[in-house]
């Protein structure tokens, strides 16, 4: 089939790269130039695990390609997606004026029927007002005779493993009362629902709705465990041993149940806020979101609170080895990071920071520049010399174990303080470091 797709971020260019793989051709539109230039010459703006060899391969093959013509794109794709970015807004909303913007080029070039489909996340009612922007436009052309529908066909992928998500995705919603739209859709996701029928049809206002529950949902098993991590740490329970045991409940399970320094990303912080402004607009009051959004913000400063109770609120004169600066493994995204809020608060009090990640540092340098207080390191192991604790703030599977003589010569104190607790409170002990993790106790 003949598609195209606005929006080359990280849920355009994924999509329209596996949609390709599936033998679609798929035309990528964005108003990026720099982005789509170095697309085409095959650098990949984004770290994603599978995505370099997948574009390589069908941008030869002549089924992806990368520009800026908007109405060539239009031309192209009978299925039409808009995936660009919908940010929040001053008062926390989802700004729509990237969709709305898609919605109306795509009606000053049409010539003939397009089935318009909304990937990006937004808020209920959004379908509707696309459809009354492509009108609008099409009756200042005189072309209210062009037929066109108006699909939600919200994105579930996780960044990280985004490629794998959507070659296996878990379900396909698909928002549409229209039979025709339906089947289109059905035709394009033939290839990854194979095995059974993962589609989901549903109407578009609750297929909207959908995608915001599901990211809701997610914040608040994450908050709860970080609440009960706070909790944990005053009543002298271990966190972890909590987890496992309500894990085993299936009708809680072990996904998604890890304590930690809290959520970041560009989905979890933008679509609770997002939703909550669309309950209060209805006059609602949201009250779990307002908490699983209170939860996130504490929790992001929980372990400076260790930090500055064990050194004091003065940090001038100190150093501290971070390791991880992704709000997540397996990418480079660094929106709403929890090391962000570290960092930020240690420079601020004082302190320096030398840092690693495996993969965000080009990112931290695009964010935060040259400045005095920050060392970009080249390893795990440099970013530790002379410092004079260790802080992890991201997962990453090469941080899982940790060479305790390697990290004791390189660190001024044998000290560490863990946001993501991986390492066991006793093993510490016994290896004669000092340390802090969330919802742990310490070991003498
Ligand atoms: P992004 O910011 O990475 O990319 C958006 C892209 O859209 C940019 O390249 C931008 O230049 C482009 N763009 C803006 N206006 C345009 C226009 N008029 N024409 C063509 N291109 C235009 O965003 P993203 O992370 O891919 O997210 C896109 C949407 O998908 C958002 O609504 C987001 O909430 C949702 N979503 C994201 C994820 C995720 O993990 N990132 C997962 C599911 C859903």
């Amino acid at each position: 089939m003949n598609v195209t797709v606005f929006g080359t971020g990280y849920v355009g260019l994924v999509q329209a790269a596996v949609l390709a793989e599936a033998g679609h051709r798929v035309a990528c539109i964005d108003i990026d130039e720099h982005k789509i230039e170095r697309l085409r010459q095959g650098h990949i703006p984004i770290f994603e695990p599978g995505l370099e060899p997948l574009v390589k391969r069908n941008n030869e093959s002549g089924n992806l390609t990368f520009s800026t013509n908007a109405p060539e794109g239009i031309a192209h794709g009978e299925l039409i997606f808009i995936a660009v970015g919908t940010p929040p807004d001053e008062d926390g909303s989802a700004d729509l004026r990237y969709v709305l913007t898609v919605a109306r080029t795509i009606a000053e070039h049409m010539d003939d029927k397009k089935y318009i489909i909304n990937k990006s996340t937004v808020p209920v009612g959004t379908a509707d007002k696309v459809r009354e922007e492509v009108t609008r436009a099409l009756a200042a052309r005189d072309a209210l005779h062009l037929e066109f529908d108006v699909i939600s066909n919200p994105e579930f992928l996780k960044e990280g493993s985004a490629v794998a998500d959507c070659m296996k995705p878990d379900r396909i919603i698909i928002g549409t009362s229209e039979n025709a739209s339906e089947q289109k859709m059905r035709q394009l996701y033939a290839p990854f629902n194979r095995n059974h029928d993962k589609v989901i049809v549903m109407d578009v206002r609750s297929a909207e709705l959908a995608k915001y529950a599901a990211n809701c949902m997610l914040a608040t098993k994450i908050s709860f465990m970080n609440e009960m991590s706070v909790i944990a740490d005053k009543v002298g329970a271990d966190i972890e041993s909590v987890r496992q045991g309500i894990g085993s409940d299936p009708r809680i399970g072990y996904h998604f149940i890890y304590p930690g320094i809290g959520y970041g990303g560009s989905c979890f912080p933008k679509d609770v806020q997002a939703l909550k402004t669309t309950a209060a607009q209805l006059g609602l009051e949201p009250e779990i979101l307002n908490a699983v959004e209170s939860r996130n913000h504490s929790q992001k400063h929980y372990l400076l609170d260790k930090i500055v109770h064990r050194y004091g609120p003065d940090l001038s004169g100190k150093t501290f080895a971070l390791w991880g600066l992704a709000f997540k493994p397996n990418t480079d995204d660094m929106r709403e990071a929890p090391s962000r809020v570290l960092m930020e608060n240690l420079w601020q009090m004082g302190a320096k920071v030398r840092a690693f990640d495996p993969e965000a540092m080009q990112e931290c340098e695009r964010i935060y520049g040259n400045r005095d207080d920050l060392q970009l390191c080249g390893t795990r192991d440099s970013a530790l010399s002379g410092a004079d604790a260790l802080i992890v703030a991201t997962e990453w599977q090469q941080f899982k174990t940790l060479d305790f003589e390697m990290v004791r010569s390189n660190l001024k104190d044998p000290l560490v303080f863990d946001g993501r607790n991986l390492y066991h409170p006793l093993d510490m002990a016994e290896a004669g470091f000092e340390y802090y993790c969330v919802g742990r106790p310490q070991q003498a």
